[in-house]
């Protein structure tokens, strides 16, 4: 994967010397020379990463930085600041603003592609996210707005095998965080263990292999996603490229800076919290699509496609599908005796009995109004027969309630049988062979189960 880098230096020198050594690297290069360059760049082209020098006139690089990272088109860019040799106070406020990786000039060229490479392979994660969350939006199944988080409160596990480091660890994220040791850790359970969202891991344990350990926590599944932070030795700069290589996200140089300590972990939580957020928004669209609001049950668009591949493999010689249409009689008069909401409580009701009457791999949807179809992988017509008429009896043997006072009403259905021939069945015409026997069964008086054979 190439990635697109903003390059941002009042310096021209310094913007061509970094263009040329990620050119080399196969990246795109896009350069500015002020902050308000910057921002606009980002606005416009969407880079992957924005290196920025922190001393420039006008729009220094902490006040551009605070604004792209304000900004809800670029906030989500990652941001690498690049300092004089150094300088502690930078990179603390650096972070305070919202930087998310530092470079100290001169810098370093194996430093400057390690970080790169890992800042990138994160923004693809998140454009993909966010694409199709915006994607959701617009078909107005995602209506919350990703909320800012202040990166605190998270639970953090410690590994770090030497006691007396690892107390400190743990006091001076107590300020901001709940830390915890491995053998906290081990008396959770396996949900506390997955609240765990972040990892602080020593390189320099004697009783573990720090980097193995992040390797390992990388290739779970359960696991993939959580953020590493590695501690390294200042001057084990080969340990620290290994690290970002394995996957950890960022590191910190002994002896540790407790407020860049707080400051980076800080950023990290932000930003897996804002991946997950993304995350979840995109689940819960994908879920709302094929739901209908009213039932659970799922919905007409979501049956037609799993079932034009159900026929699709029964016409290369798998087993028949069957459908059923079940349709609630005289639907009607539900409504214009007792309300519309009566109606919604029996569609509700007459949904949950259609549900439990059917197999796991059985798909039941709400096809619209008081219609609903029930797909039967792999059933021969007889059976479906069976299991038709078995919800048909449902039905009718027992009330449905209604109201507040749970008033009892009696409620009967028809259902229409189809069999997916293995010739030339799709999805409509198999549909319509089942609501032709629907109106079968309404013409012979309702309350039945009738079959159209193919
Ligand atoms: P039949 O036995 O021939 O099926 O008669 P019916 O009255 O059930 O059928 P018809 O198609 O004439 O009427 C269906 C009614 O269902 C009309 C519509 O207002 C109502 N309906 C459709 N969707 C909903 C819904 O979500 N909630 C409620 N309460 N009523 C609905
Ligand atoms: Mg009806
Ligand atoms: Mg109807």
């Amino acid at each position: 994967m190439t990635a697109r880098v903003l390059v941002v230096d009042d310096v021209e020198p310094n913007v061509r010397l970094l263009e040329a050594k990620l050119q080399h690297e196969y990246y795109t290069v896009i350069t500015a020379f002020s902050g308000e360059q910057a921002i606009i760049r980002a606005q416009t082209d969407n880079p992957d990463v924005i290196l920025l020098d922190v001393m420039m006139p006008g729009l220094d690089g902490f006040e551009t930085c605070k604004r792209l990272k304000e900004d809800p088109r670029t906030r989500h860019i990652p941001v690498v600041m690049v300092t004089a040799l150094d300088q502690r106070q930078d990179r603390i406020k650096g972070l305070s603003v919202g930087a998310d990786d530092f470079l100290s000039k001169p810098i370093d060229d194996v430093a400057l592609l390690a970080r790169v490479r890992s800042l990138s392979r994160f923004k693809g994660v998140t454009d993909e996210l966010r694409n199709r969350e915006a994607v959701g939006k617009k078909f107005g199944v995602i209506d919350n707005a990703t909320s800012r988080d202040n990166g605190q409160g998270a639970r953090v596990l410690i590994l770090e095998d030497d006691a007396k480091r690892s107390e400190r660890l743990r006091r001076t994220l107590e300020t901001e965080q709940r830390p915890m040791l491995m053998e906290e850790a081990n008396s959770l359970g396996p949900d506390g263990q997955a609240s765990v969202e972040l990892m602080v891991v020593s390189t320099s344990g004697v009783a573990f292999d720090g980097l193995r350990l992040a390797a390992h926590i990388r290739s779970q599944s359960v696991t993939r996603n959580l953020p590493i932070l590695a501690i390294v030795d200042q001057d084990d700069r080969q340990l620290s490229l290994r690290a970002l290589e394995l996957g950890v996200n960022d590191i910190i140089s002994r002896p540790i800076d407790e407020e860049e300590l707080l400051a980076r972990v800080r950023t990290l939580i932000k930003r897996n919290r804002y991946v997950e957020s993304l995350r979840s928004n995109v689940d819960q669209s994908m879920e709302k699509a094929v739901t209908d609001q009213l039932t659970g049950l799922h919905n007409r668009r979501y049956m037609e496609s799993q079932l034009s591949g159900l026929l699709e493999r029964a016409k290369r010689g798998g087993a028949p599908v069957s459908v059923l249409i079940a349709d609630i009689d005289h639907f009607k008069r539900v409504n214009d005796l007792f309300g519309h909401d009566a109606g919604d409580d029996v569609i509700r009701q007459f949904s949950e009995r259609l549900a439990s009457n059917f197999r796991p791999r059985d798909l039941a949807c709400r096809f619209g109004g008081e219609e609903f179809v029930v797909i039967m992988p792999e059933t021969l017509p007889e059976d479906a027969m069976i299991i038709a008429e078995r919800l048909r009896v449902s039905i009718a043997t027992e009330p449905f309630y209604i109201g507040r006072n749970r008033d009892q009403i009696d409620i009967t259905c028809s259902v229409g049988v189809a069999v997916g021939s293995q010739l030339d069945d799709r999805p409509d015409r198999l549909l319509k062979r089942a609501d032709e026997a629907l109106y079968s069964a309404k013409q012979c008086g309702r309350n039945r189960v009738m079959a159209q054979a193919a």
